[in-house]
């Protein structure tokens, strides 16, 4: 048995993992990096990117059927699932080979292998152990299924439905939430009979309902199906279908069931609780500094419970990172971190909902305005349809920002700095959005909780 001692040592090289070992680099720590698969973790390789570079697919094939609309002539030939596969690899493999040059060039040692806390804020990885002055926890999720609900053959977890080398004809989704969004979002603009089956009443069920309802609009515009408010009983399958029955007694048959109902925490059978950390229903219980309960033992990413986003690990990576360096990094409220479903149309949102804030504020005290992208010039060029819905407090600050329309994730940085700086509409107001652009609907909405709306009554 081989020790090696560090520094830092992180369990688990995806978004949280690895940003927290750069920082800690940069700030002049010695660093491990354990990694049983590849750096880069479920975002790079089977997350956010390559499910991002399919939507992008999507909407050239959205675009190319679209095309004589806008006085352009194209004809739509298909998709080709293996130079969609090529297109998608080659993005996840550049921006792979980028972040193991800079893993290296940082000086970080990259350890091949699977971890195991053990005591002593060390691991063990085969017959070596890594022992740091402190441990960053870092291993991330898996799909999760329903009980009796077996992954295997035509049902599928989006690590599956990523891979899948065909354009099936019918799929079935199960989950209205991002992933399920997303995925039938891809689907359907490669011209597959989609249906998204979802126990509760609405689509993206964590967002404004302004929004939820949006998008239903929308994806019944696009044809997609919905079963809303019916919980799955059961699944079968035989070597071409798959059947989906309903508590309600409805079944759907398809090629395909994507089980899209979240993600569970990746912490069993890795000595976590051997070494004194604590767990609750599988995350890892940590303090608002993201220290477990084991003494120099810290966790960031989707083992920490909360928001499951690659944003969020990153930023978790980075104040661990920099509060083991000594500094003090501002903790970031899960409120104040964007989401984006980039399904078109996409949703995206910061702060709160107007059913949390006349919760937790009154009604009387709420003040919510929607400023619909119809009247909104670049989104008509763009041919989009959509709504900006921004939330504040009479007298007070903007404490929720919420859009739907193609391209909008690109806004809502705006809306993350007016609610985390607690921005009054009247503040940004006199501020100017260029024009045309889509963020001109934030500028709108602002004007009119401001009480001097432009283009609107
Ligand atoms: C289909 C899909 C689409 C998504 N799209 C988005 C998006 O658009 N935007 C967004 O913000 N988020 C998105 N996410 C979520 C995002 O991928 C996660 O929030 C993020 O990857 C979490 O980072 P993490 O570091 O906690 O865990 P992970 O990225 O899961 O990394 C954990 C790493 O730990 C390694 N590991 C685990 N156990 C061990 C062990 N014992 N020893 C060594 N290594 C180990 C794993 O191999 C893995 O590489 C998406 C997720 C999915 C599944």
């Amino acid at each position: 048995m081989t020790t090696h001692t560090f520094d830092i040592v992180v369990l688990g090289g995806g978004s949280g993992g690895y940003a927290a070992a750069l920082r800690a680099s940069e700030l002049g720590k010695s660093v491990a990096l354990i990694e049983k698969d590849k750096v880069g973790g479920t975002c790079l390789h089977r997350g956010c990117i390559p499910t991002k570079a399919l939507l992008h697919a999507a909407e050239v094939a959205d675009h190319v059927r679209d095309a004589a609309s806008v006085g352009v002539g194209a004809t739509f030939d298909g998709i080709d699932p293996v130079a969609v596969r090529a297109y998608r690899e080659g993005i996840v493999a550049k921006k792979y080979k980028g972040l193991e040059g800079l893993v290296k060039a940082r000086g970080i040692t990259t350890v091949h292998g699977a971890g195991q806390l053990r005591q002593d804020r060390s691991v063990a990885v085969g017959d070596d152990v890594y022992v740091g002055t402190d441990v960053i926890l870092a291993t991330g999720s898996y799909s999760r299924t329903l009980p009796g609900l077996e992954i295997g053959g035509r049902i599928l977890t989006s690590e599956q439905a990523l891979a899948l080398d065909e354009v099936p004809e019918r799929v079935i989704i199960l989950g209205g939430g991002v992933i399920g969004v997303e995925f039938a979002s891809v689907w359907r603009s490669f011209g597959v009979e989609v249906t998204v089956i979802e126990a509760l009443p609405h689509l993206v069920p964590n967002e404004d309902i302004a929004m939820s309802k949006g998008l239903e609009r929308a994806f019944r515009r696009r044809g997609i199906s919905s079963s809303l408010g019916t919980r799955v009983q059961s699944a079968t399958q035989d070597e071409s279908s798959v059947t989906v029955t309903l508590e309600n007694g409805t079944t759907f048959t398809a090629d395909y069931l994507l089980v899209a109902v979240g993600r569970g925490p990746v912490t069993v059978d890795l000595g976590f609780e051997a070494a004194g950390v604590t767990l609750d229903r599988g995350f890892v219980v940590v303090d608002d500094d993201l220290r477990t309960r084991a003494p120099g033992v810290w966790a960031v990413g989707d083992i920490v419970p909360g928001l499951q986003l690659a944003h969020r690990s990153f930023q978790q990576g980075i104040a661990v990172a920099e509060r083991i360096a000594g500094l003090s990094p501002v903790a970031v409220p899960e409120t104040q971190i964007p989401k984006v479903t980039y399904s078109s149309p996409e949703v995206a949102s910061v702060g709160i909902t107007e059913a949390a804030a006349v919760e937790q504020h009154g009604a009387d005290a709420v003040i919510a305005y929607e400023y619909n992208l119809a009247g909104n010039g670049k989104s008509e060029i763009i041919g989009t349809a959509g709504l900006v819905k921004v939330v504040r407090l009479k007298d007070g600050p903007v404490v929720g920002v919420h859009l739907l329309g193609d391209r909008v994730g690109e806004l809502i940085t705006e809306g993350q700095l007016a609610v985390a700086w607690e921005a009054h509409p009247e503040d940004i107001a006199p501020l100017i959005h260029a024009h045309p652009t889509q963020s001109e609907a934030l500028g709108e909405a602002f004007l009119a909780l401001a009480g001097k709306p432009l283009h609107a009554l």
